[in-house]
């Protein structure tokens, strides 16, 4: 039968959430799981398949409404905040380690303190941190609760949503099945994010506009950074540039971890990762300058896309280059980067020169932003740094969305990175957990 009462498009962890949320209040309903990729154990993409682009990732719980998306301002603070603490339990009850960090307010009031002399913003966050081998072993638990109660398909990806009269219907697959549903909950975060804006486009739903973040991954000796990470796991830090007054911002920061390459429609960038039993000589983060566009123009994915390509077809991948070469304007090579006290924990990038990729606002964003975090860290910004291109950060377009993260279609939901109101493992599983206790709410009427 492929009738159902609920359809998941997703298995992220905002899709998964959705699902565990509905199982655990005991709403006796027919739901389906529709997956793109394959089963955790066979999956070789880095953001699709079971887990999505949770199950190799760093694992950092961000625990704090103020980073990771949208929630705050859609469903209030407070409420964001409460799912956050919700769902954080239920990491914990199923393995995550008990350890927080950025709990101590003498150190972390210290460096806002070092931070405002160097003309940087520190956002104080809490984060539990899972590590990318914790990740993959929650997320096969989260399997096995969910598997009596719901059906899973894996290698399933959703073409079409299906609607009549402003009130959805279904979806049809890839592969020409359909499945009717009263209620359906897309979350194909980053993966689907293309799709889904096709989808967006062809059911004639209003768009907000989101900001594009571009910019590149920064390693270090793992020393170099310990008077952030010491004192927080991952130290958020914000500067707005002297030159173009653009927000600039750390983001993702890998303690002891290795740099790695992100492939996604054709588009190959670089994110990073640590590991929770496993260390590096290094540590990395992003550095990343956040834009918004102005009318007529309205396709920042497409323009973020576009530069992150640039870089592919310079080197047929990532680029790395050391800062002193940038500085010096010069192109790396690989000797240079043998010279570089930093080794590279992406062996696979090409050396070469990131002034031909990134436009000349967006380099002097980060190189000032560079010499601002030398004076909380030195050593940041020496001639030995290594910097990684492109990492490119998109919210997804997003859809003009309720307080219920419901569309403008009846009883269609759309959460998670791909609806382009998370940007994280934290917030995402909450948005899951949002809608499952709305849809729950309507069921039991
Ligand atoms: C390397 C890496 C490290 C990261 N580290 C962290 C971190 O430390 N902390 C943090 O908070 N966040 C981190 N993130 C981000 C985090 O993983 C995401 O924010 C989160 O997974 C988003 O959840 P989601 O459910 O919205 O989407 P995803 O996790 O991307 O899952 C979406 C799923 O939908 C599937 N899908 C797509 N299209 C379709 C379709 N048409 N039909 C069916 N299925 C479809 C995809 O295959 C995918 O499995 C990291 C991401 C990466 C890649």
């Amino acid at each position: 039968m492929n009738q159902y009462d609920l359809i998941i498009v997703g298995a992220g962890p905002a899709g998964i959430f959705a699902a565990l949320e509905i199982v655990k209040m005991q709403i006796p309903i027919r739901i389906l799981l529709l997956e793109k990729g394959m089963e955790l154990d066979q999956r070789k993409s880095l953001i699709c398949g079971w887990g999505g682009s949770g199950a190799y990732s760093d694992g950092k719980l961000t625990l704090t409404p103020e980073i990771g998306g949208y929630l705050k301002d859609l469903l209030g603070y407070e409420e964001a905040a409460k799912l956050i603490a919700y769902v954080d339990q239920i990491y914990i009850d199923y393995g995550a380690p008990k350890e927080v960090f950025g709990e101590d307010e003498d150190s972390t009031g210290e460096l806002a303190h070092k931070a405002a002399l160097a003309n940087l913003r520190y956002i104080p966050a809490r984060i539990r941190h899972l590590g990318t081998d914790n990740c993959t072993e929650i997320l096969r638990k989260f399997r096995t609760t969910l598997n009596p109660h719901v059906d899973i398909f894996t290698d399933r990806p959703v073409a079409r949503i299906l609607t009549e009269n402003g009130k959805v219907l279904g979806v049809e697959t890839v592969n020409g099945e359909s499945f009717t549903c009263d209620y359906l909950v897309v979350a194909p975060g980053r993966e689907g994010a293309s799709w889904l804006v096709e989808e967006w486009k062809r059911l004639d739903l209003t768009m907000a506009r989101n900001p594009v973040d571009i910019g590149v991954r920064v390693e270090v000796p793992a020393a170099v950074l310990e008077p952030l990470t010491n004192v927080s796991f991952e130290a958020k830090l914000e500067y707005f540039s002297k030159s173009f007054d653009d927000r600039v911002r750390t983001f993702c920061m890998c303690p002891y971890g290795v740099v790695v390459m992100e492939g996604s429609d054709g588009v190959t960038t670089v994110n990073g990762h640590s590991y929770a039993n496993r260390r590096t000589e290094n540590s990395n983060f992003a550095i990343l300058v956040s834009t918004r566009f102005t009318d007529p123009f309205r396709e920042p994915i497409t323009y973020g896309r576009y530069i992150a390509r640039l870089a592919n077809l310079l080197s047929g991948g990532v680029i790395i280059q050391r800062l002193g070469d940038l500085e010096a304007g010069r192109r790396s090579t690989d000797d240079r980067i043998a010279h570089s006290i930093v080794r590279p924990t992406l062996k696979e990038a090409t050396p070469g020169d990131l002034s031909f990729v990134l436009p000349y606002r967006y380099l002097t964003d980060i190189l000032e932003m560079l010499k601002a975090l030398d004076q909380l860290a030195p050593g940041v910004a020496s001639r030995h740094t290594l910097l990684y291109g492109l990492e490119v950060k998109f919210y997804s377009s997003r859809p003009k969305l309720s307080a219920q993260l419901e569309t403008e279609i009846t009883n269609l939901f759309a959460i998670g990175d791909g609806a382009g109101i998370t940007r994280g493992l934290m917030q995402a599983s909450a948005c899951g957990v949002a809608v499952a206790r709305e849809i729950s709410r309507r069921i039991s009427g």
